[in-house]
């Protein structure tokens, strides 16, 4: 045993934990899971577990169905609920069939952006803030859409009456050594956002992993139901998962700033920001997944709808946030929501990001007026693209740009343009309630 699994080892038995939930996620990045009893731990770091990968989302034929999970010693902590006697493992998934990692595994994907941010010399950071609705259940215990409250941006209670619920979530995360930075309740009602510190990409990564899962059985335990589907309310704000990310050098410092610079941003940071907008209408079918993700992407709710970056306003793709201090500054990318898979949206966010670096773009100027009330000449003046207006563009997009492409591999890229082309291609032919209350008597 390595000294990081000896370690863990030994806490599963002075924390007297029974059962290790070993978990990576499928292509559309939900958490998949196998429980194995703690005696089973050693076992775990030293051969992995085998399992069938053929009834994974996006993994591979029945033909080639011996998969093995390799559980990260780094990953452990015990799961908040059951008495504190269950503890998740992330896993590697590795290709029985090679011994090599499985290339349809997204923590291999972003593992591989990170190797070649590593190769340029960066280590890269990033915090995300995921938005999500609390929801009353049915009385059959489904959800429903009935908002757990009225409160809005920054409300406290008795307005916000899930505070208690979001209380019990970050004690909960708190419990598994999340960072949890602030939480607060947000625009639209019963809406509410919990932001991380940051950490490198794929610690942040397992964490969004972990966090929706964690939230769900929260909330579930007060009688809400959380949900992360990006626009669950027509014509009131969406849930965004807001994505801030920073490159360090090998000495700790920060990549990205520049005291000098008008922005206090470097030319690599510049040059990142740049390759995101280049690559930006690619990165929207990763980041933006679901049907319903088009729905939020549209102008008035503080979703970016145009590609362009501000120091200034929200209604742009990227922000410079405000930084205190050096090691703050960074870029936020506004477009991803909380159904994305977090492996694959920060691995093609760096990817793109790193190519601008490599290329040494220049980043456009800022736009510093609210872009939602430029009309198309406007924008045209500017120089200002939209992103994909549907998740059918957004596929196209990816298909035809190839460093996002390469970014995420042969066998994610088939596997997820095929997954999200029957996804699309369902919901196009589906007629729903706003054609039969439009059409139906008019026509
Ligand atoms: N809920 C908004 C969105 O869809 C973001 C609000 C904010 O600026 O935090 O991205
Ligand atoms: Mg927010
Ligand atoms: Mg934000």
């Amino acid at each position: 045993l390595t000294t990081a699994a000896q370690a863990v080892v030994d806490e599963i038995e002075s924390e007297g934990v029974d059962f290790l939930r070993l978990q990576f996620t499928d292509i559309l990045g939900t958490v998949k899971n196998v429980a194995v009893p703690a005696s089973q731990a050693e076992k775990a770091f030293t051969e992995g577990i085998y399992f069938d990968g053929s009834s994974i989302e996006g993994f591979v034929r029945i033909q080639e169905s011996d998969m093995r999970l390799v559980p990260d010693p780094a990953t452990f902590a015990i799961l908040p609920w059951r008495d504190g006697k269950s503890a998740r493992l992330m896993c590697d998934v590795i290709d029985t069939s090679t011994g090599e990692p499985f290339t349809g595994d997204p923590r291999y994907v972003l593992k591989q952006a990170l190797a070649r941010a590593d190769d340029m010399g960066y280590q890269v950071n990033a915090a995300p803030e995921p938005e999500f609705f609390l929801f009353e259940e049915g009385e059959d215990g489904t959800a429903t859409t009935t908002t757990n409250d009225a409160g809005g941006y920054f409300d406290v209670a008795p307005k916000d009456l899930a505070s208690d619920v979001r209380r019990d979530i970050i004690y909960g995360l708190e419990n598994m050594d999340f960072e949890i930075e602030a939480s607060h309740h947000e625009v639209a009602e019963g809406q509410h956002e919990i932001n991380f510190k940051y950490d490198d990409a794929l610690a942040t990564a397992d964490n969004v992993a972990t966090f929706r899962m964690v939230v769900r059985a929260i909330a579930a335990e007060h009688g809400y139901h959380a949900t992360f589907m990006p626009k669950p309310i027509a014509r009131i704000n969406g849930s965004g998962m807001h994505t801030h990310v920073s490159l360090f050098t090998e000495d700790g410092e920060n990549a990205f700033h520049d005291d000098d610079d008008e922005f206090n941003l470097s030319s690599t940071a510049h040059s990142f920001l740049a390759g995101v907008l280049e690559h930006a209408p690619a990165i929207t079918a990763i980041c933006n997944p679901t049907v319903n993700s088009y729905k939020r992407l549209v102008p008035g709710y503080e979703a970016p709808v145009y590609v362009a970056w501000s120091d200034r306003n929200r209604s742009a793709l990227i922000r410079k946030p405000a930084a205190r201090v050096p090691a703050a500054s960074r870029v936020e990318l506004r477009s991803p929501d909380p159904s994305c898979n977090p492996y694959l949206a920060l691995a093609v966010i760096i990817h793109a990001g790193l190519d601008g670096v490599e290329r040494d773009l220049e980043a456009p100027d800022p736009v510093r007026e609210n872009i939602y009330e430029f009309d198309e000449a406007k924008r045209e003046e500017y120089g200002i693209d939209t992103l994909p207006a549907n998740l059918g563009q957004a596929l196209d997009a990816l298909q035809d740009d190839e460093v996002v492409r390469d970014a995420l591999g042969e066998h994610v890229v088939e596997k997820f343009v095929a997954a999200k082309t029957q996804e699309y291609d369902e919901f196009r032919v589906d007629v729903s309630q706003w054609e039969l209350d439009r059409y139906l008597e008019t026509f």
